[in-house]
């Protein structure tokens, strides 16, 4: 069934130029980009976004890293796109994330960890709505 997924470039991966690269992870296993932007997260947003985590002992860093640069935001539309995205991500350490998995190839550390991915149905459609209006999605 088709399904859609939010999925974020992280500033760690847009720094280092690797946008394309990762797209093309998404595109190549049929996952469709129904909507993409770069923004720069405020403090706000970014404590909004994460707010599931707002007591965990790294929230403060991660608020941190994602409000340091740039990120890019995605829609992605196909098949169980939720779990599709989290198996092409890998886990997110990346020390401990499955060889050719996004994650393996492009992320550093547990906290730059080059992207996103909503770990749910639910919560992909809540985080999609904090990012676009539903005419931005095609
Ligand atoms: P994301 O939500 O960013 O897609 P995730 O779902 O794989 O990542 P979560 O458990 O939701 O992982 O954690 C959100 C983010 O918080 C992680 O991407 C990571 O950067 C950071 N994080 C999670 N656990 C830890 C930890 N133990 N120490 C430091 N940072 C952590
Ligand atoms: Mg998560």
């Amino acid at each position: 069934m088709a399904e859609r997924t939010l999925s974020i470039i992280k500033p760690d991966a847009v720094s280092k130029g690797v946008i394309g690269k990762i797209v093309d992870r998404f595109e190549s296993n049929d996952l469709r980009i129904a909507a993409m932007k770069k923004v720069q997260l405020s403090r706000a947003m970014a404590e909004q976004f994460y707010a599931i985590h707002r007591e965990r002992p790294f929230f403060g860093e991660l608020v941190g890293f994602m409000t340091s640069g740039p990120v890019v935001v995605m829609v992605l539309e196909g098949d169980n796109a939720v779990a599709k995205n989290r198996e092409l991500m890998g886990a997110t350490n990346p020390k401990e994330a499955a060889a050719g998995t996004i994650r393996a190839d492009f992320a550093e550390s547990i906290d730059a960890n080059a992207v996103h991915g909503s770990d749910s149905a639910e919560n992909a459609a809540l985080e999609i709505s904090q990012f676009f209006a539903e005419f931005e999605i095609l």
